[in-house]
């Protein structure tokens, strides 16, 4: 059902109403530093579609470039402590988060001296990772089959599956407890002052016009038509990722880490079951719509690795499986984020690829930051901007998955 805003103008208006708008909308709103009024504006309130609900919702220490490390080490945080962040609540549950650790297994020398640097990049920020001979990683996890490997990096220290879910439902939550005004409705254009340099009023599809001080862009695979409503480019398109849950006739003795095998394909336990997934061979953008699944990824890709690597996957039984949207920044595969260097009261909170559901505690409190102070006050987020993209200089980030 279409619900119409409740004022002609709002301080932000953020089009996008999942993970990473509900994270801005709940940080602006905690801050009693910010005293405007704030629309999240979200086409489906099911969220059906959304990346937020096709999601695996692990997270990791294990990033090449310090400033992703540092998101991540304010991600564990927030979640370990997400009752006081959110105000010492009472009503605020306690967030699952098992760390069994990513371990990323590689198979030439080259691969294993890059794991050998970031571990050495990682372990100087005091994250936990552990650089490892394939002899190690035997004693750990005998289980898998490493004729082929070199050597791997693991972590055990907040590192692994969290529950999202309940983390964006509380934020939106408590959002619109503190004052946020969410509605079922669409941007479906934008309306900037004759110098082309701010974004006077947003229309929404059920016909108003709403004036807004400031445009939150968080419309995730869709960024790119939301951004091309202000006239400017933005290289993100939707890919599909594609995700099976399986049964296996012999489980394993202990939990499988979140493995990266150098294939591509990925697998992590999953409760009493595994999940594995990967992208496919040819990746192309896809429709905005387009979710039809492709179980021939199951049975010429994913099984067979998963078999090799781990032996006793030879006997699994596939019990579910879901493609999602990736928003894939087709430049460099990590966040947009700031305001537009001539628009400049659009912000971006883009890109994410297959890391912003971590990434949303502190992107959406430095994207508040900048919003209330104009700057950052705590992580300075400035490398993300899309100044990059105009000066043709890619953020280098090498663990990307
Ligand atoms: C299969 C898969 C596995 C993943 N695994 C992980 C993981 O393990 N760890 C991790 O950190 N991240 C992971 N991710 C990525 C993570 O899920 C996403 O980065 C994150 O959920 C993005 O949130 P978002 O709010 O930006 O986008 P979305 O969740 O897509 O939300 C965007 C919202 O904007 C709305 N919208 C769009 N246009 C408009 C408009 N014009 N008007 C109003 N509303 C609009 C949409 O309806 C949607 O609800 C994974 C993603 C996928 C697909």
């Amino acid at each position: 059902m279409t619900q119409l805003p409740t004022k002609s103008s709002y301080d932000v208006v953020i089009v996008g109403g999942a993970m990473l708008g509900s994270s801005v909308a709940w940080f602006l709103a905690s801050n009693p530093d910010f005293d405007g009024s704030i629309l999240v504006v979200e086409r489906d309130a099911t969220y059906e579609f959304a990346s937020t609900s096709h999601t695996n919702s692990c997270m990791r220490q294990q990033f090449s470039a310090e400033i992703n490390i540092r998101i991540s080490q304010f991600a564990a945080d927030f979640v370990k402590n997400f009752r006081a962040y959110m105000g010492d609540d009472p009503r605020v549950p306690d967030l699952a988060f098992q760390s069994y650790g990513y371990m990323y297994l590689a198979d030439t020398d080259a691969f294993a001296a890059d794991l050998k640097s970031a571990q050495a990049v990682q372990a100087r920020l005091g994250a936990g990772t552990r650089h490892m001979s394939r002899d190690e990683i035997a004693a750990d996890y005998p289980f898998y089959q490493l004729d082929d490997i070199v050597a791997g990096n693991h972590n055990l220290v907040d590192e692994g599956y969290f529950d999202g879910g309940t983390l964006f439902d509380w934020w939106k939550r408590s959002a619109k407890e503190r004052g946020a005004e969410y509605i079922n409705n669409q941007v479906t254009g934008m309306t900037l002052n004759p110098a082309g340099t701010t974004v006077d009023s947003v229309t929404l599809k059920s016909g108003e016009v709403i004036a807004c001080g400031k445009v939150v862009n968080a419309s995730g695979p869709r960024a790119s038509v939301t951004a091309a409503m202000a006239g400017i480019d933005l290289p993100v398109e939707p890919r599909k990722r594609y995700t099976f849950i399986f049964d296996a006739a012999q489980p394993l003795d202990r939990d499988l880490p979140l493995t990266i095998d150098p294939s591509g394909v990925h697998m992590r336990s999953e409760g009493a079951y595994y999940l594995a997934g990967c992208p496919p061979d040819e990746d192309p953008a896809v429709d905005y719509d387009d979710f039809i699944e492709d179980f021939s990824i199951w049975e010429s890709k994913v099984w067979p690795v998963i078999a090799t690597r781990v032996p006793q996957f030879e006997q699994v039984k596939l019990i579910n499986s879901w493609v999602g949207h990736y928003a894939f920044n087709t430049f460099d595969q990590n966040a947009i984020l700031g305001p537009h260097p001539k628009v400049g009261n659009f912000i971006f909170l883009n890109g994410f690829s297959g890391h912003g559901l971590q990434q949303s505690p502190a992107m959406g409190r430095g994207t508040s930051e900048m919003i209330t102070y104009g700057g950052y006050r705590s992580l300075d987020l400035s490398p993300f901007h899309y100044d990059r993209i105009v000066a043709n200089q890619p953020f280098v980030e090498k663990a990307v998955i």
